[in-house]
């Protein structure tokens, strides 16, 4: 069998997801480390995890198990579509919000077409961009790491078929204002699709930040990525959902597989949007927590940039793969950014309180030393 001669012509630019020491789950960085405690600040995941109302749910639903999960989730998109102010038929379901990249490059990428991804962001849109057989088109950042929108338009060309956004953007944190994004969606050709992906949505307070999903009511182009894993903390149950226009949403449809969603994940969704005690209790870890790493940055006399996420995006001015080693000897995990050419950069997720403390001595010490 001569497997290179059988698979797809896009295999050469498919990367199977790589284990470095940053993307073990926890309990395999103890092992790899050698360590009883392991800070895992790499994953940008909700440290208080999930909404115990969530937890009490999910087990509920283990007794019908037996059971297919509802295909299109109704009594999830009934409830966002109540909390996000539009109808159900506007909300689509996924396994994560990664696979509802996945549908989209599946719904309307095409060899020959061209995605716009810009280059410090969110890895995804280019993996998928490449199993669609499509050629991804980078556009640049603005000298402040902000996403270049003005960049993103000029590379527009009768090929474009999709324009990946990330607001906030991951790995940077950093949120593209409301005006700015208004005034290029209204620039953006109508038969170009504008993905926002707003993961951290949830975490995003002030400095001009606002969601898209307004904007899914005047543009047919429009589509908003969510997804629990974030502020939610249901990472490992897989649970993502997209907003658009109706007739949008059901061109996703097409393409969505029957039961995408399990029922564990969905019964844990629908709990967990009714736990607002528990979001409001996780912005306020996030912020104290944030606000301790940023003082000591402060301290540090290092840069960072202003984040609206559960993320902080700093610069060491040094080696960030040998500062990456150093916290790692101390049990921190963080995550090094020189795959975007960021070499000196890291980005830290933000854990509990007492964990934070716990960092900015370790960090300290290594940055003094
Ligand atoms: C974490 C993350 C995702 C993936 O979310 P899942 O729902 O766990 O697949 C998607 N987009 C961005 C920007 C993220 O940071």
């Amino acid at each position: 069998m001569k497997l290179d001669q059988m698979v797809r012509n896009v295999y050469p630019n498919l990367m199977p997801y790589t284990c470095s020491l940053a993307d073990l789950p926890v309990e395999e960085m103890k092992q790899a480390l050698g360590r009883d405690q392991v800070y895992k600040l790499s994953f940008n995941e909700n440290p208080l995890g999930p909404s115990p109302k969530a937890i009490e749910a999910m087990q509920k639903s283990l007794q019908q198990l037996n059971l297919y999960p509802s295909s299109a989730g109704e009594a999830v998109l009934n409830k966002i579509a109540a909390k996000e102010g539009v109808r159900p038929e506007n909300v689509i379901l996924s396994n994560g919000a990664d696979e509802m990249i996945i549908l989209v490059a599946q719904t309307f990428l095409e060899p020959d077409d061209e995605a716009i991804i810009p280059e410090i962001c969110f890895v995804q849109y280019l993996a998928s961009t490449h199993l669609m057989g499509a050629t991804p088109v980078f556009s640049p950042m603005k000298e402040d790491l902000g996403i270049d929108l003005e960049g993103a338009l000029q590379k527009i060309t009768e090929k474009t078929k999709v324009i990946f956004l990330c607001n906030p953007n991951n790995p940077t944190g950093t949120a593209i204002p409301e005006e700015d994004l208004k005034a290029f969606i209204a620039r953006v050709p109508e038969n170009v699709l504008v993905v926002i992906d707003e993961a951290y949505h949830e975490f995003a307070d002030g400095d001009g930040y606002a969601s898209s999903v307004e904007l899914v009511k005047d543009y047919a182009n429009v589509f908003v990525i969510r997804t629990f894993s974030k502020i939610y903390s249901l990472a490992a149950a897989r649970i993502g959902y997209g907003i658009g226009q109706a007739a949008l949403v059901d061109a996703v449809n097409h393409v969505r597989p029957p039961f995408n969603v399990n029922s564990i994940a969905q019964a844990g969704a629908l709990a967990s949007l009714d736990d607002a005690e528990h979001v409001a209790a996780s912005r306020q870890s996030n912020r104290i927590g944030k606000e301790l790493l940023c003082k000591t940055l402060d301290a540090l006399g290092l840069p960072y940039l202003k984040s609206q996420t559960n993320f902080v995006c700093v610069d060491t001015k040094r080696d960030g793969k040998e500062v990456f080693d150093r916290l790692a000897e101390r049990g921190f995990i963080v995550r090094t950014l020189a795959g975007y050419g960021l070499k000196s950069s890291l980005r830290i997720s933000i854990g509990r309180p007492e964990e934070m403390e716990a960092f900015v001595q370790a960090f300290k010490e290594v940055m003094q030393n």
